[in-house]
């Protein structure tokens, strides 16, 4: 079968072909070319053409197609089992290499997708603060969720509107829009709106919208303002994560957040992220506390033995 012949036949069966819309090759042309398998740094596809290959599945392969170490473990692990339902060590294991890491984190929660993790994170902390409000970024993506599905209205300081069809109005009521690295379009929420806001979400070195490091006097004042407010403060770490350093944006900007999240090199290319920070504000989730959240899926077996290799090769640098 050629490439052409393949995406038709997906197309039949997928919407637009693909289980993510980056993949179906928008913003740059033409059409996918289907894969057969992943050799470091190149991806091979059924017709038998190598590419260089510089996205690396959107992040999360650090060390390129096929990493022995990684590869490895994976394999001995699924010959132990897929799924258990049940605890198993390689959750403490992998929780255990992140806490060690991050000193702002004393306990993680692994779920399978970064939405995941962001959607999971943001719940908490409306459940710890006890507040609906939510401040997020333009140009910032923190994942698929409704209440983060939002671009800007009429002006940073309004409600947002769904960018999505399918998200009530409802849902993003709650969320304000501010705008990147402008310190006074957060003061201006947060006066506007006393005692309603009790998150605040920001990728600390922005991926989504180009390369945009956040300044560190932006981000210090974001620290005292989410204070001053009783607000979490949330750094979405899901890309820069384990990559921009092996702390992520933290050797950059020096500013710890209340929670955390990650994804990506965090799954060594399988499905897993995760969500962490302070031990008060995650002992809300269920069952210790009454912030529902679950997975089926959640600190996989699989996916926690590629993470473990994943991070221990980063660590032992
Ligand atoms: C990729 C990404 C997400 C979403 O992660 P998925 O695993 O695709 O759901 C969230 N936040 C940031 C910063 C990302 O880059």
């Amino acid at each position: 079968m050629t490439n052409k012949e393949a995406f038709g036949l997906a197309k039949k069966y997928i919407p637009g072909g693909v289980d993510s819309p980056v993949r179906a090759f928008g913003s740059v042309g033409g059409e996918p070319f289907i894969v057969e398998r992943g050799e470091g740094a190149y991806l091979v596809d059924i017709e038998g053409n190598r590419y260089l290959d510089f996205i690396q599945s959107w992040g999360p392969l650090i060390f390129g197609h096929c990493d022995p170490d990684i590869e490895s473990a994976v394999i001995a692990t699924a010959k132990k089992g897929l799924s258990f339902g049940a605890p198993s060590n390689l959750e403490t294991r992998l929780a255990k290499l992140i806490c060690d890491e991050f000193k702002n984190v004393e306990k993680v929660r692994f779920v399978s997708s970064g939405t995941e993790a962001t959607m999971s994170a943001i719940r908490v902390a409306r459940g710890f603060s006890g507040k609906d409000g939510l401040i997020k970024f333009e140009g910032c993506y923190h994942g698929h969720s409704d209440a983060l599905l939002v671009k800007a209205g009429s002006g940073a300081t309004t409600y947002g509107n769904a960018s999505s069809g399918g998200v009530p109005a409802d849902v993003v009521k709650n969320t304000y829009l501010a705008r990147y690295n402008d310190i006074e379009s957060v003061r201006a929420i947060f006066e506007a709106n006393p005692g309603k806001i009790g998150a605040l979400i920001i990728e600390p070195i922005a991926g989504n919208m180009g390369l945009v490091p956040a300044d560190n006097e932006f981000l210090s004042e974001l620290r005292r303002l989410c204070d001053q407010n009783g607000a979490v403060l949330i750094f979405d770490e899901v890309m820069s994560g384990f990559r921009a350093s092996r702390h992520g944006s933290f050797e950059f900007n020096g500013i710890e957040a209340d929670l955390v999240t990650f994804g990506k090199v965090i799954g060594g290319g399988c499905p897993a992220a995760a969500f962490g920070g302070k031990a008060a504000i995650m002992d809300c989730l269920s069952p210790e506390g009454a912030v529902y959240q679950a997975g089926t899926l959640s600190g996989n077996p699989v996916a926690m033995a590629a993470g473990i290799a994943s991070l221990s090769k980063i660590f032992a640098d």
